[in-house]
C-alpha cells in the first residue's frame, strides 16, 4: 500500500440476467446473435421513439444498491448525457445525473493489513451504448464496426470514493463486487461486457488521469501498474502529470494518451423529458424481502451449521456456486472431510483446468463426489485414489465405480496387507536376516515384495512400519 497513490472506480455493470432492456423490450440474450438483431427504434435511437422504464431493471439495481449498503433516495431522476459518439445513435446517453438512485454505500475487502471499507460515492442507472469493435487499435484504426445489441442493455454506474492505494486494493475491490452482484443474482460476470471500469490514478499533488473501458479484473491492476509507474516517472523528472483520458492497450500493457479530460459541463446534461421520475419506497419495500443470503452472513452460517474452519468457510463464500455444491456433498458425508476436499481438492483440479463448480455440477455431480468421499472414509479407496477419479470424471466423465474398477483403485483391505507382509518375511529369509543383523536396507526389499504383490496399491510407509512391528516381534 502506497498513500500516496490515490485510486478510485467508476464499475460498469451489466444487469444482464434480465430478459429485457432498459427502455425497450428488445431481449437481452443476444451474445450467440448476429450484430444488430436485437434491435428497435427505441434502442437504435431512431427521431420519435419513445422509452419506457423497465421495473425490473429498477428493482434489479435497487436490489443492488440495498447490498451495498447504499442510501437509497426517496426519488430518482433521469437525464441525458449528450455527446457525440458512434456508439450513441441518439447522441445522448440516458443517465443520472444530480438525482441517482442511490448515495453513499461500501464494499468490504480483506488486505493483509485486515479489513476494508472502500465506500462509495453513488450508484446510478443508465443504458449501456452500442459496441465498436476497432478495425485494428483505438488510435490507428482506419474503420470501427457497430453492433447496437448492447445498445440500451441496463446498465449500473457504481462510483467509488477515491480511496485505494494499490492496484491489489482495486482488484480485491472488483473480484468482492463481482462475487456479491453473482449472489444477488442480476449479473454474469462470465459474459463479454459484463464489468467495464473506468479507473482515476493519481500521484498526491498531480493531475487526475483516467483510464477509460477496461474489460477485464487483471487489465485493471496492469492498467493502474504501468499507469502509477509512469506518472513517477514523470514526477521524478520534474515534469507535470497533465490531467487527461488514456486508453488502455491491453496487447501492449501500456496506457495511452486518449484526450484532454472532458469536463463535467461538457455533457450539457438536462432531465430527459420522455420520462418520469421515479418515487422509490415502493420499490424498495419490494425488494428488501427478496434480498439473499450474503456472503458475510453465509460464512459465519456454513461454520456454525457443519462446524468447518473459518479458513474453509472463507473460501466456500468465494462463489456462490461452490458454497451450494459444499452444502449438497456435506448433506451427504462429514461435512468437515467434503470442505476440505471441495475446498482443497476439487477447486484447484478445477482451476487447473479453466473450470469452475458450473463444470463440477456437470461432470462430477455432489452425490457422486460425496459417494467418493464415503468410499475414502471407509478407507475402499485410498486419497490418490479419490484425486485420480476426479481427475478421471472431469476429463472424460463416466461412473465412479467403473472408474475405480478399470482403473483398479479400491483399495487393499488391511488384512489382506498384513497377510502379504507375513508371505513377504516367510518367503524371503535371507532378508530378514539381514535386517536382524543390522542391514536396514533389508526392509525395503520386504516392501518391495508386498508392492509388487499389489501392484503399487499399498501405501508403503504404512506397509514399512506393519513389516517392521512383525520383525521386531519375531
Ligand atoms: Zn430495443
Ligand atoms: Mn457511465
Amino acid at each position: 500500500m502506497e498513500p500516496d497513490v490515490i485510486i478510485g472506480l467508476e464499475v460498469h455493470v451489466q444487469l444482464n440476467k434480465l430478459k429485457t432492456k432498459m427502455f425497450c423490450s428488445c431481449p437481452l440474450d443476444y451474445h450467440e446473435d448476429e450484430p444488430n438483431t436485437h434491435v428497435c427504434p427505441v434502442c437504435l435511437g431512431l427521431p420519435g421513439a419513445m422509452p419506457v422504464i423497465n421495473k425490473e431493471a429498477v428493482k434489479a439495481a435497487i436490489k443492488v444498491a440495498l447490498a451495498l449498503h447504499a442510501e437509497i433516495q426517496p426519488f430518482t431522476v433521469f437525464d441525458r448525457k449528450n455527446y457525440f459518439y458512434p456508439d450513441l445513435p441518439k447522441g445522448f446517453q440516458i443517465s443520472q445525473y444530480d438525482r441517482p438512485l442511490a448515495l453513499g454505500g461500501y464494499v468490504t475487502i480483506e488486505t493483509e493489513e485486515g479489513e476494508k471499507k472502500i465506500t462509495l460515492k453513488r450508484i446510478h442507472m443508465e443504458e449501456d451504448p452500442g459496441k465498436l469493435t476497432y478495425k485494428g487499435s483505438i488510435t490507428t484504426a482506419k474503420y470501427s464496426l457497430i453492433d447496437y445489441n448492447r445498445s440500451g442493455v441496463p446498465l449500473l454506474e457504481i462510483v467509488t470514493e477515491p480511496v485505494m492505494h494499490s492496484p491489489k486494493e482495486a482488484r480485491l475491490f472488483l473480484n468482492k463486487l463481482r462475487i456479491i452482484l453473482e449472489y444477488l443474482d442480476v449479473f454474469d460476470g462470465s459474459l463479454e461486457g459484463a464489468m467495464r471500469v473506468d479507473a482515476n490514478v493519481s500521484i498526491k499533488g498531480g493531475g487526475r488521469v483516467e483510464i477509460k473501458n477496461i474489460s477485464s479484473f487483471k487489465g485493471v491492476e496492469r492498467a493502474l501498474s504501468y499507469e502509477i509507474a509512469r506518472q513517477k516517472n514523470l514526477i521524478r523528472m520534474g515534469r507535470k502529470v497533465e490531467r487527461e483520458t488514456r486508453h488502455f492497450d491491453e496487447v501492449n500493457n501500456i496506457t495511452v494518451s486518449l484526450r484532454t479530460k472532458e469536463e463535467e459541463h461538457d455533457y450539457r446534461y438536462f432531465p430527459e423529458p420522455d420520462l418520469v421520475p421515479i418515487y422509490t419506497a415502493e420499490l424498495v419495500e419490494e425488494v428488501k424481502g427478496t434480498l439473499p443470503e450474503m456472503p458475510e452472513e453465509k460464512r459465519e452460517r456454513l461454520k456454525a451449521q457443519y462446524g468447518i474452519g473459518d479458513n474453509f468457510a472463507k473460501v466456500l463464500v468465494l462463489d456462490k456456486v461452490m458454497a451450494d455444491y459444499f452444502e449438497e456433498v456435506a448433506s451427504m458425508v462429514d461435512p468437515k472431510l467434503a470442505a476440505s476436499w471441495v475446498v482443497d481438492v476439487l477447486r484447484g483440479e478445477l482451476n487447473y483446468r479453466s473450470k469452475d463448480f458450473r463444470f463440477a455440477y456437470e461432470r462430477l455431480k455432489p452425490n457422486e463426489f460425496a459417494k467418493l468421499l464415503k468410499y475414502l472414509k471407509e478407507e475402499k479407496i485410498t486419497e490418490k485414489g479419490v484425486v485420480e477419479v476426479i481427475r478421471t470424471k472431469l476429463d472424460h466423465g463416466g461412473d465412479i465405480d467403473d472408474i475405480i474398477k478399470k482403473k483398479g483403485l479400491f483399495a487393499i483391505p488391511k488384512d489382506e496387507i498384513e497377510r502379504l507382509c507375513r508371505e513377504a518375511i516367510e518367503k524371503n529369509p535371507k532378508a530378514v536376516a539381514d535386517y536382524k543383523s543390522g542391514k536396514k536396507k533389508a526392509l525395503d526389499f520386504l516392501v518391495g515384495y508386498v508392492m509388487k504383490a499389489t501392484r503399487g496399491r499399498a501405501n508403503p510407509a504404512e506397509t514399512a512400519q506393519m513389516i517392521k512391528a512383525m520383525l521386531e516381534n519375531l
